[in-house]
């Protein structure tokens, strides 16, 4: 190690708390400091060169050395480096992207609300729903279903929307209010001779049953990941979704789709509500809406549910709600600039092309002695590595299957995630077909040694 990266790394160990981190073990092992980036590579201190199959966290949509971007966020900073939104002010290139979004967003006559992160937007949501519902003469309808295995933050009412064990121990949480129900993961969830149709009949009957049970009046809303990804990357099964819209229309419950991960163009249309025909009432993006490279989140919001807030507001004289840094207008430059670029380079039709060399890869996998399942759609997929392919037998913990083929995808060349024993992958949208090829022979390797550790240890 160079004495720069020495440094760096005693550094780090010695100040940092890391998010979603093993302290202790990080403690021993240290950061893995990246330090630059071009396309869908990036670099660490040392000079070793990685593919970034994960977009960072599923999020950098447009790569690691988009000049265009970097030019607009400091064009806009020479410019105006800061406003606000509060006290009705506004910035030109906040407007800008409000219209902008206004001609791409899922819902009709949307109005828009801006925050920094996925979990600030998400539990932005919560509150104008609560906000909404008080103003609308439904004060007891405040209840939010969500699914186990969702994610959708680590604020207090975003981590208690989360469906993670992890997210809740020892912080004193779910708070109530937030309803659970099943995750839609069939592999698992499935039972001996269900279909996946039936499977879907099943999870939508749990949500009747937990509605009829709670009553109608109660709950504000369900809020669903369109794709489970950190839970274990989970696309719908056939029919969820189209079973589970009615019942809530008809129990007056609003549709929320979080579409931080799956937003711009990830599942190969613009939006996840176009890939499975929902029709919610607000979404929530975040993350690809700056292609990552400034923090901004967004709420597309229906009329029925802006309606009663700007009632609200008449009411107590304010909407008390929002951040210094809502519309951030450096934030909103790099959004405009991220949607011009995929506009101007076909970047959905790119993801609809590249996808199909993504899904043949990832299926060759289903013969694999060490894979269980394979998931995938447009640019996002999982495996899911078992020791039984028969009984889907997972390895025991400790072996930490997933987490060996992690870090020797890292000794490779390739940065994913492991969820438990599911690698995801979801590169950056600019892939080409030569860098998935390149992608998934460094995963090979990984897999390769994966194989040769289970065998050493007689689990393979
Ligand atoms: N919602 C979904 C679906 C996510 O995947 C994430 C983060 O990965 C969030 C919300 C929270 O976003 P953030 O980490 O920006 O708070």
């Amino acid at each position: 190690m160079s004495s720069l990266s020495n440094s760096l790394d005693q550094t780090d160990r010695a100040l940092l708390i890391h998010p979603y981190s093993n302290l202790v073990a990080h403690e021993q092992a240290g950061p893995l400091i990246i330090s630059r980036g071009d396309g869908v590579r990036v670099y660490d201190v040392g000079g070793k060169e990685y593919i970034e199959g994960l977009g960072g966290l599923w999020s950098a949509s447009l790569g690691f050395s988009e000049r265009e971007i970097a030019e607009a966020v400091y064009e806009q900073m020479v410019q105006l480096p800061f406003y606000h939104g509060f006290h009705s002010k506004s910035t030109p290139s906040l407007i800008k992207l409000a219209h902008h979004l206004a001609e791409i967003s899922p819902i009709p006559d949307a109005k828009f609300f801006f925050a920094n992160s996925g979990s600030e937007i998400n539990d932005t949501v919560i509150k104008c729903i609560w906000y909404a519902n008080n103003v609308a003469g439904y004060p007891a309808k405040k209840k939010i279903i969500t699914r186990n295995r969702s994610y959708h933050g680590v604020t207090i009412a975003t981590a208690s929307m989360t469906g993670l064990a992890a997210n809740h121990s020892d912080f004193d949480l779910p708070i109530d209010r937030f309803l659970k129900v099943m995750c839609p993961d069939f592999y698992r969830e499935g039972l001996e001779g269900e279909s996946e149709e039936q499977f879907s009949d099943r999870c939508v009957a749990e949500v009747r049953d937990l509605i009829e049970r709670e009553g109608a009046d109660t709950i504000a809303a369900f809020v669903a990941d369109p794709v489970i990804a950190g839970g274990g990357v989970l696309p719908p099964p056939k029919g969820y979704f189209e079973k589970l819209q009615p019942l809530l229309k008809e129990n007056k419950i609003l549709f929320v789709a979080d579409e931080v991960i799956c937003g711009f163009g990830r599942t190969g249309n613009m939006f996840a509500t176009e890939t499975y025909n929902l029709r919610p009432d607000i979404v929530t993006v975040a993350k690809a809406l700056t292609a990552s490279y400034i923090p901004m989140s967004a709420a597309m919001i229906a009329p029925s549910v802006w309606q009663p807030i700007v009632e609200g507001s008449r009411k107590h004289s304010v909407f008390a709600h929002g951040y210094t840094y809502s519309g951030h207008p450096v934030a909103a430059a790099a959004a405009l600039k991220t949607l011009e670029i995929m506009e101007k380079r076909n970047i959905i039709g790119h993801v609809k092309t590249v996808a199909k060399v993504f899904a043949s890869r990832l299926e060759s996998y289903r013969g694999h002695p060490l894979v269980g399942d394979v998931r995938h759609v447009g640019l996002i997929g999982g495996i899911e590595l078992v020791s039984n392919k028969a009984t889907k037998a997972p390895f025991p913990v400790e072996v930490g299957t997933g987490a060996h083929c992690l870090r020797a995808a890292h000794k490779h060349g390739v940065i994913l995630r492991s969820i438990g024993d599911i690698v995801a992958f979801c590169p950056p949208l600019i892939i080409s077909e030569d860098e998935v090829d390149e992608m998934f022979s460094r995963f090979d390797r990984a897999l390769d040694d994966t194989h040769a550790m289970l065998k050493g240890k007689e689990l393979a």
